[in-house]
């Protein structure tokens, strides 16, 4: 007789794993039981050969239920039988248990096939879930994770639905959310007063057949979701597009869609296999695809597809080759969608630059002007999780918003970092999210945004408070970024001093670079690497702000080997909303602009700038005044923008310049020609590289009337060759084979994809983000990162 003690670690708690445990040990023939507790799922088997044991290990890595992830296995012979003739699920001790808060999971296939089978009991139910699938993170109040402590605990299980809940052997065996027409939650439709309305006097069988018409009618609906509000509408409607971005105050920036099956955006967008798997995960992100032929030209419009039904109205994204895609997630997104041939905009239901509304009543507050109807439902979201967002660059999918689908999944910190006292980590002030490290592994929160807004800053104490409680999270030690005035810094030196918790000051680029190291598995004492940290701003350590840096560094710590020449940002936050502002600072500090003018009298260019207040903000920067130095690359880019009018004369959101470049460069790189020079100069503590020759070869371009994408993508090549090129020498010089790419800026896949080419084929390892933005909302993770290095015993190898 053979028994052994099976210890299985990962993601296995909340995932419907104890079930699928029970399912196989009864298909093996094995006796014992399975339980929850603090280091993941425990089994006790007996058989009457090893090989029995074997074949089920196997068969549970083989079967593992879907959102579920094995890390490993381990089994140990007992030295005693078992006295059982049965295998059982046994109750966890709630007090051991870690929770098994996962990520909010799409609809999986078995409840797809319910919701449209005419004779099942959850048919047309836009609450369907089950184990393998529904909301965790966005409803759940505390632990444990059970009904009571969800927004479904008002919702007392009718028998059936019981029934399921207790038999291991249904789909719906311990799923917190279940529920049916019987005893769930239910959905109906409103108008802009909040009255209800009949879906008979539309023709429908219900609310959502009653949305889906008045969506094909050209009306705006605000839908609540999973995690939030969505404002919808038809997406081949101009019109109606057009009154969402005047209704919502949104003018550049793009809409995310969501099509009912992949086919739908393949009339449109290019879809590879890998996108289609990321499409159908159960995290279902919005995910950044290229439009099909895009239109070569200067209006960047979206291009008219092949069918006129499915020709996307050109609003929906200006200036952009790409369209951000996703597929229904929720049975009410499904039921929705059932019958559109055409995708529908689902952009977040706020005014811009506001979070997104969670709760009805605020809804009915804040949306009510926005939309023409609502489409509402009684479970209540307690926690707002945004659509995730990601891009598929240099071979590899990136996620750059990591909300819904994603988080609160644990990142596994690399080895070394398993002995650091737990640590709260507040992140940024843009994009926030804040992160908690213990026991080698780091939660990261779902992306919460900017904290400039009160009410996003009010979510996110409350969110901190959530997951201190859901992950019994004791904090010892604090991180904050180095800048005085981030209301997460403010926060977190608060708690320092009402705790007396040490408090470690992270420097910007130096949390980038760390967590682009954490992100890809590069262990605490693996030494210095190269980090070129490109971003928008930074505080740096000397008191100016950074954004165009190269660093030595590991972990523990860094020295800035180069950076971009520093150039004002006249008139402070005013020059991030104006990019025109930082052209006429670069052209004051390369060539002077007095001498731009004499050389390019005739530029149109030359002669809009020189409309502007430029007097003023020479005496600005010449005193000093509200012209902070910055060797932002974000600037630099809003600066070779605005030679091109892109970003208009004021940007509409964050970024914008940049992205609208991008795009411009992305339809000539293959026929642009050489790219544009710059110069490096050599300090004794830095290399500077300096952008000044560009603006002659720029504006000579200009002159001679080279269309915009081509000077979109000169940029481009230049500025990727002068990355590498001074970062081969700092490599060099320095002792380093590996480089690590991080920073919002490389958001941008010409640049990163170029970048990491030049430094491959010279032969160094090249790091990038993956699973964790290299925005700020991947900030929180290296913070954790560089404080917990700093907490402990120091390596001989310094940076
Ligand atoms: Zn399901
Ligand atoms: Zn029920």
């Amino acid at each position: 007789m053979n028994a052994e003690s099976i210890r299985v670690r990962g993601l296995v708690q909340g995932v419907g794993f104890r079930p699928t445990v029970w399912r196989l040990a009864r298909a093996c023939g094995l006796v014992g039981d399975v339980l929850n507790d603090g280091a993941g799922v425990l089994i006790r088997v007996q058989a009457d050969d090893r090989q029995t044991i074997d074949r089920f290990c196997e068969r549970l890595r083989a079967e593992c239920p879907p959102l579920a992830r094995i890390e490993s296995i381990e089994r140990t012979p007992l030295a005693a039988g078992l006295e059982t003739d049965a295998f059982a699920i046994l109750a966890s001790a709630a007090t051991e248990v870690q929770t098994g808060i996962v990520a909010d999971a799409a609809t999986c296939p078995d409840c797809a096939a319910e919701i449209l089978d005419p004779t099942d009991r959850r048919y047309r139910y836009p609450f369907t879930n089950c184990t393998h699938c529904g909301p965790r993170l966005s409803i759940v109040r505390g632990i444990p994770y059970d009904r009571a402590w969800t927004s479904m605990a008002v919702f007392p299980m009718c028998p059936v639905c019981a029934g399921e809940y207790a038999n291991p052997a249904d789909r719906r065996f311990h799923a917190q959310p279940n529920a049916c027409p019987d005893c769930g939650p239910r959905v109906w439709l409103t108008d802009a007063e909040g009255r209800e309305l009949d879906p008979a006097g539309f023709g429908a069988v219900d609310a959502i057949a009653a949305a889906s018409r008045l969506l094909a009618e050209g009306r705006i609906l605000a839908i609540k979701g999973i995690g939030g509000f969505h404002l919808a509408c038809d997406a081949a409607n101009a019109a109606a597009v057009a009154e969402l971005r005047r209704r919502k105050r949104r003018f550049g920036k793009p809409f995310a869609l969501m099509a009912r099956d992949l086919e739908t955006i393949r009339a449109v967008c290019r879809v590879t296999d890998a996108d289609a798997a990321l499409l159908e995960s159960p995290a279902a992100p919005i995910l950044l695809l290229d439009m099909r032929a895009p239109r070569s030209g200067e209006d960047g419009q979206v291009s008219r597809c092949p069918s006129d039904a499915t020709a996307l109205a050109p609003e929906i994204a200006p200036g952009q080759t790409t369209l951000g895609f996703m597929l229904p997630y929720s049975p009410l997104h499904r039921l929705l969608l059932a019958d559109w041939a055409r995708p529908l905009v689902m952009t977040s239901g706020n005014l811009s630059e506001e979070p997104q509304c969670i709760d009805n009543l605020d809804a009915a507050k804040r949306l009510s002007p926005l939309a023409d109807f609502s489409l509402l439902h009684d479970r209540a979201i307690v926690n707002r999780v945004d659509d995730s967002v990601v891009r598929v660059m240099a071979g590899a999918p990136r996620l750059l918003r990591r909300a819904r689908g994603y988080a609160p999944s644990p990142i596994r910190l690399p080895p070394g970092f398993a002995d650091a006292p737990p640590i709260l980590a507040f992140g940024g002030e843009l994009k926030n999210t804040l992160c908690l490290a213990r026991d080698g592994q780091a939660i990261l929160s779902q992306h919460l945004g900017d904290l400039e807004d009160a009410r996003t800053a009010r979510e996110y104490e409350a969110t901190l408070a959530l997951y201190l409680e859901l992950f019994q999270h004791r904090p010892r030690l604090l991180a904050v970024d180095l800048h005085p005035d981030y209301r997460s810094s403010l926060l977190g030196r608060d708690w320092a001093a009402r705790a007396d918790l040490p408090l470690v000051g992270v420097q910007h680029h130096h949390a980038h670079l760390a967590s682009a190291l954490a992100d890809n598995g590069w262990p605490l004492e693996a030494g210095p690497v190269l980090g070129i940290l490109l971003d928008g701003l930074g505080y740096g350590d000397d008191g100016t702000l950074w954004g165009g840096e190269f660093l030595a560094a590991d972990y523990r710590d860094y020295r800035r080997i180069g950076h971009l020449k520093p150039v004002p940002l006249p008139g402070g936050t005013q020059a991030i909303l104006e990019p025109w502002r930082s052209l006429y600072a670069q052209l004051e500090y390369a060539r002077g602009w007095d001498e731009m003018q004499a050389r390019y009298p005739h530029l149109s260019l030359v002669r809009r700038l020189d409309e502007k207040p430029l007097g003023v903000l020479r005496i600005l920067m010449e005193r000093g005044l509200n012209a902070p130095p910055s060797s932002s690359a974000g600037r630099l880019f809003d600066a070779v923008a605005a030679t091109l009018g892109l970003g208009g004369e004021r940007v509409t959101y964050e970024g914008q310049a940049a992205i609208e470049l991008e795009a411009a460069a992305s339809r000539a790189m293959e026929t642009a020609g050489p790219g544009y020079p710059f110069a490096t100069l050599a300090t004794p503590s830095a290399t500077v590289l300096d952008a000044a020759p560009l603006w002659d070869a720029l504006f000579d371009d200009l002159t001679q009337g080279v269309a915009s994408d081509r000077i979109a993508a000169r940029f481009h090549l230049g500025f990727s060759a002068a990355l590498v090129d001074v970062g081969l020498e700092l490599a060099a010089r320095n002792g380093l084979d590996t480089v690590a790419l991080s920073g919002g800026v490389f958001q941008n896949r010409l640049l990163l994809e170029s970048v990491a080419d030049g430094f491959s084929a010279a032969g160094l390892r090249v790091l990038m983000q993956q699973q964790v933005p290299a925005n700020d909302g991947g900030l929180s993770l290296g913070q954790a990162c560089v404080a917990a290095a700093q907490s402990l015993p120091a390596s001989s190898r310094q940076p």
